[in-house]
């Protein structure tokens, strides 16, 4: 084993200690948590490696970045997930190696991504992004959508065509009145994704959680945790 791998496999290690003890607080079964591992500004050797070592689902969030590194790990047996803020222009690019678009937060996104999966003849998953911290009708920082705009924008990708309706996401908010108070936020979410599944049940992956957070997003009832820098490393400045 290289050096990297080894740090990468001890890193995930204490990961999974931490999911599955938060898991056994909250009385959760470990298997209703996945880890997904957020390889942002890391290259695809290490994406490579954390395949190896058993990482299914990887999550990435500038296109630039992740579409030479899904291409490179084209043979590997990986979920993409895509997290960032998406501009139209680039939807054709995320929808060639995109399994799931976790922050769906405006409906022309919507009809760019519907258009897109058709003329790939690919089905893409889909999440919501929710804004704690946006007023409503307008976006929040880091994007998504305010609370009271999730339905209508869930029932706008549940009817496009090339599109499925897989739950929500959120990223805990710096601002606002669930500013450092995670679990807040996390359990703001689970209610939310609650009643979106009175109309569509399938909904069900709640996206939250990340390095810092992961134990609050499970205890609130997250069904995904998206890690960084607690696998891979500090990142350099820019991602
Ligand atoms: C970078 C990123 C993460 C991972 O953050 P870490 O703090 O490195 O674990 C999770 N979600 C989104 C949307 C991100 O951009």
């Amino acid at each position: 084993m290289t050096d990297r791998k080894a740090q990468l496999a001890a890193n995930l290690a204490r990961v999974e200690e931490r999911i599955s003890s938060s898991c056994a607080a909250a009385g959760r079964a470990r298997d209703e948590v996945t880890l997904i591992v957020v390889t942002k500004t890391y290259p695809a050797s290490d994406v490579r490696a954390l395949c190896d070592l058993g990482v299914r689902h990887v999550a990435e969030n500038r296109d630039q970045d992740a579409a030479p590194k899904a291409a490179a790990c084209a043979d590997l047996p990986l979920t993409w997930h895509f997290v960032g803020q998406l501009q139209t222009n680039k939807v054709r690019s995320v929808t060639s190696y995109a399994d799931v678009v976790q922050s769906v937060d405006r409906a022309r996104l919507v009809t760019a991504l519907s258009s897109a999966a058709v003329r790939a003849e690919r089905e893409l998953g889909c999440l919501i992004q929710v804004a704690l911290d946006a007023e409503s009708g307008e976006r929040g920082e880091r994007g998504g959508i305010a609370p009271d705009g999730v339905a209508e924008l869930a029932a706008a990708v549940d009817a496009a065509d090339g599109l499925r309706l897989d739950g929500l996401m959120t990223v805990a908010p710096l601002a606002g009145p669930f500013a450092g108070r995670q679990r807040a936020a996390f359990d703001r979410l689970v209610e939310i994704s609650s009643r979106l599944r009175v109309g569509h049940p399938a909904a069900t992956m709640v996206s939250a959680g990340m390095s810092g957070d992961l134990e609050d997003a499970v205890a609130a009832g997250a069904t995904h945790v998206r890690v960084g820098t607690a696998v891979l490393g500090d990142r350099p400045r820019l991602g």
